[in-house]
């Protein structure tokens, strides 16, 4: 076992199934997919740290738990399409295509969406879309989506509440950057009727809705 393994193993036991995360399936997507691969060198050494690490461009990569605990409320069965918002590292998503074959991610910040594919690239996902724009707007040429899962907080778009299938989820973290946060899991129950509950504190970057973002695929 590596250093890298050990540690990753470590992260499993104290901070993800100590703090409740059950599913056997997120579990074993956290057990394998190396963090350490998406983080820039300086960092690198505290890849399993419990808490979110500078990804460049003002960003960061989640905290594992959080990256856990979104994928677990999202229950992801491997024939679903889902959408990520807020690609970032191309960490999540990771974990998403270890639990679908169908995975989009947007993120709006060009050199970020490069280096998150070519990471997906060289670590053999080949089940993952990166696309450059503006997140907000959701993916319509893939849509519906069965889970939406957004990395950064603000409002609720219209845009994802409506891309996704009946009986879609969609988590989200709500609230104003700087000001309390709070996750969300929204599930749509009919055409027009969407049913939300409340997770719990959390602290995300924003989530900004550009006009000026083009959305490139
Ligand atoms: N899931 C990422 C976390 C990245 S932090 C990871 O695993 O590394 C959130 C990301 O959301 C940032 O990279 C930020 O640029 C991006 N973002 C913010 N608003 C966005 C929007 N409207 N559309 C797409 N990406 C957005």
């Amino acid at each position: 076992m590596t250093d890298f393994e050990a540690r990753r193993a470590r992260m499993v036991k104290h901070q993800l199934k100590r703090r409740g995360i059950s599913d056997p399936r997120v579990l074993a997507a956290m057990s394998k997919v190396a963090r350490e691969a998406f983080i820039p060198d300086r960092y690198r050494y505290e890849a399993y740290r419990d808490g979110p690490l500078p990804i460049g461009e003002g960003q960061t990569i989640s905290q594992p738990y959080i990256v856990a605990l979104m994928a677990e409320l999202a229950a992801i069965t491997p024939e679903d399409t889902v959408l990520e918002v807020g690609a970032g590292s191309g960490y999540a998503a990771a974990i998403l295509c270890e639990l679908t074959a169908h995975v989009h991610a947007i993120e709006r910040i060009a050199p970020l969406a490069g280096r998150a594919a070519q990471t997906l690239e060289t670590l053999g996902y080949h089940n993952v879309e990166i696309h450059t724009g503006d997140g907000t707007r959701g993916w319509p040429d893939a849509a519906p989506f069965d889970a939406i899962v957004v990395a950064a907080a603000g409002d609720v778009p219209q845009a994802l509440r409506e891309q996704l299938k009946p009986g879609g989820r969609l988590i989200i973290p709500v609230g104003a950057p700087g000001e309390k946060q709070v996750l969300k899991r929204i599930i749509r129950i009919g055409e027009k009727d969407w049913k939300e509950d409340l997770v719990g504190n959390v602290a995300f970057v924003p989530l900004i809705a550009g006009e000026d973002t083009e959305n490139t695929g």
